[in-house]
């Protein structure tokens, strides 16, 4: 059975919704109910580590009890920044060997994908599996000033999401041999000191909330959902 480790400790300044952003309300319950539901629908999932906005663990106590009752939940302080997050939350995870990351700020993930990536961990018997949607933009690299340099073959491109299942020890060593200030995920991290990363096919609507329209869109997509 694996462990979730739930980074859940951003400020969400671009939602700009006077709170954190897991706590930002979302189709009538804070928006990381909606993960903490799914995952303890997962059948692999027992457990859940929680990054906390710091000042807010009891809040997000509360809504975790009431959100994923039959989830073992734990909630500590976040970091400066996700991968410190995600750091803290590893410190104290019990001894799981799969190690399921996953950002509040995803609140469509369903227990089918929780699922079907820690299944394909121990499968592969990789280090890392990641979620990812097949770009469907063209994505073009350019320098500082917008001058294009190169056009990505778009084939071969996805777009990475969260849920991540780990080795537990895969993680570890990535977190701390890498440099987190500057991840934008934790896969990479693992890509850096030479491990096997893979992705799985997630669906698009699997969004991060960054936004009020990306508020407006999960919004509709949840109330689709039923
Ligand atoms: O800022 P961004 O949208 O990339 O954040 C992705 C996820 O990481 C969010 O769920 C956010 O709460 C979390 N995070 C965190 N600790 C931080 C910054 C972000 O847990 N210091």
């Amino acid at each position: 059975m694996a462990t979730a480790l739930v980074a859940a400790a951003g400020s969400g300044e671009r939602l700009s919704a006077g709170v954190p952003k897991a706590l930002a309300p979302l189709a009538g319950r804070p928006m990381v109910a909606w993960c903490l539901a799914a995952l303890s629908e997962a059948t692999t999932i027992e457990s859940a580590v929680i990054a906390a906005p710091p000042g807010h663990e009891e809040r997000l106590a509360e809504i975790a009890a009431e959100a994923a009752p039959s989830l073992r939940t734990e909630v500590v302080p976040g970091g400066p920044t996700r991968s410190e997050s995600v750091a803290n939350a590893l410190r104290v995870q019990g001894g799981a060997e799969a190690l399921v990351v996953h950002d509040a700020a995803r609140p469509l993930a369903t227990a089918d994908l929780f699922d079907r990536c820690v299944e394909r961990l121990a499968g592969w018997r990789c280090d890392c599996v990641a979620a990812a949607a097949r770009a469907v933009d063209t994505i073009k690299e350019a320098d500082a000033g917008g001058r294009v340099i190169a056009t990505l073959e778009r084939a071969q491109l996805w777009v990475v999401q969260t849920p991540q299942v780990f080795r537990s020890a895969s993680l570890a060593r990535a977190l701390s041999e890498g440099d987190l200030s500057r991840a934008s995920d934790d896969a990479q991290l693992v890509e850096a000191v030479g491990g096997d990363v893979r992705l799985v096919e997630a669906p698009r609507h699997n969004l991060k909330v960054t936004t009020p329209l990306d508020v407006r869109i999960a919004e509709l997509l949840l109330a689709e959902r039923g």
